[in-house]
């Protein structure tokens, strides 16, 4: 039935790179014969999911949305796949994205633009546009997005459905493409919470193959759902609700707001005063880090390589040069000044410490706050073509969303509205492993 959506809105919406039709529907007939012979089967078991093209699937093409990767095969699966499969679910495609992740509009992909399935004009957002855009067009009900800066919350919100971005180290990197290895993290997407809670109680959970997963034991979110929020306390940052921010989307956001209050929450204004550094800090730190984790795709060990070099030193350079597109080589060359010795400590360094500012921002919040709230993104889906030559623009739609990647903490999005046929979305951030917490603050607006 997801084939037959897929089959109708997919030549509209272009939120796919790879579908994978015979292998799903092999799946789902090997589930549906498990469950005849009353065999067990998994919590997501016949469940479709749209992967990211950045999550390693064995077996099926992981591109990142580039060039250079634009016949790569997987020898292995990455940890979330391994899990999600563990649960019988069922891979339908591999969804389009900005090239390695950078962008907010999946613009920057190597192969298609998604259209936003609320406006076919409008992008979806990004980097994990084919994601969003999958879930919010009814072409799969879950989806596994990757947030660096923003890439799931974003999409989320322009698209009109959920998406989570865990606390740093709850899901497993294993097998994720790196872009910023100090910020990546996996996420799901749904369209409602409850199926976020699903999704992301199989998805978390320590991992030996990623140093930076964090030991915890395996939680049912779904079990303590509830939205009672009477007696909590919520902060809005004076930050967050500033200058940039639409009036409109900031209008629709305080209304939601209000509904907390009725259920017996208590909502103040707060300052979270680093704030204004996050997107110069976020901008270095993850460009540095990309500098150095895209150094591997050299021509020699994965894909693409260039048909005319003279010696080793042309083979690196016409590979990547025909290789990345635009955004991906700005990157690549802000992040390899950043680290260049002399400038080192100037940009680098520097972010590093306001890095540590911002999240000192929350975590003294958090000794106050159950949570913090704000709109997801400071604007409306914009118009395809609109921002994409003006990379600053671009970067302003980042704006909400970095300061919870740089602290390392957990934020959801959730749609509270539209306006004018386009949705906005509401982000409730929480302290670090309060996924439960901000999942059932959501869930009062279901
Ligand atoms: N839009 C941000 C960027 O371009 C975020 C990307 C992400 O979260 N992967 O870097």
């Amino acid at each position: 039935s997801y084939y037959k959506n897929i089959e109708e809105t997919e030549k509209d919406i272009d939120a796919f790179i790879t579908l994978t039709k015979d292998e799903a529907l092999r799946t789902a007939r090997n589930i549906d014969e498990k469950i005849a012979n009353n065999e067990e089967v998994g919590l997501l078991a016949g469940i479709p999911i749209a992967v990211k093209d950045n999550i390693a699937t064995r077996g099926i093409k992981t591109t990142c949305g580039s060039k250079i990767l634009e016949n790569f095969v997987s020898p292995y699966d990455a940890t979330v796949v391994e899990k999600i499969k563990r649960e019988d679910a069922i891979i339908i495609g591999k969804t389009n994205m900005d090239e390695f992740a950078m962008g907010s509009s999946t613009e920057t992909s190597y192969f298609k633009k998604t259209k936003n399935p609320h406006d076919l004009e409008r992008v979806p957002g990004g980097s994990s546009g084919g994601s969003a855009a999958a879930v919010a067009g009814f072409e799969a009900p879950l989806s596994l997005g990757s947030e660096t800066g923003g890439s799931v919350r974003e999409p989320a919100s322009f698209c009109g459905v959920v998406g989570l971005k865990p606390t740093y180290g709850l899901i497993s990197r294993y097998g994720l493409i790196a872009f910023a290895s100090s910020l990546d993290q996996i996420g799901p997407f749904a369209r409602n919470v409850e199926d976020t809670a699903l999704l992301l109680s199989v998805l978390a959970g320590y991992d030996e193959k990623d140093s930076t997963s964090v030991e915890n034991k395996s939680i049912d979110y779904t079990k303590e759902l509830n939205s009672n929020v009477k007696g909590m306390k919520f902060a809005l940052p004076k930050e967050y609700f500033g200058e940039g921010i639409d009036e409109k989307v900031k209008a629709k956001v305080l209304e939601a707001v209000e509904v907390l209050k009725g259920l017996g929450a208590e909502v103040e204004e707060i300052s979270l005063p680093y704030t204004e550094y996050a997107l110069s800090c976020y901008y270095i730190i993850s460009t540095s880090e990309a500098s150095s984790n895209l150094a591997r795709f050299d021509g020699i060990r994965y894909g693409y390589r260039a048909e005319n070099y003279k010696d080793l030193d042309e083979l690196y350079i016409n590979t990547r040069s025909e290789g990345f597109g635009e955004e991906v080589k700005r990157r690549i060359m802000l992040g390899t000044f950043a680290l260049s010795s002399g400038y080192y400590d100037a940009y680098y360094n520097k972010a590093q410490k306001i890095r540590t500012l911002i999240k000192r921002d929350f975590d003294k919040a958090f000794e106050k706050y159950d949570a913090i709230i704000s709109p997801t993104a400071p604007i409306l889906p914009f118009k395809i073509g609109e921002k994409i030559n003006d990379p600053l623009s671009m970067y302003m739609s980042d704006i909400l969303t970095v300061s919870v990647n740089l602290a390392g903490v957990c934020a959801i999005s959730v749609p509270c509205g539209n306006l004018n046929g386009l949705p906005v979305g509401l982000q409730i951030i929480g302290d670090r492993f309060k996924e439960q917490k901000i999942l059932n603050i959501a869930y009062t607006y279901e």
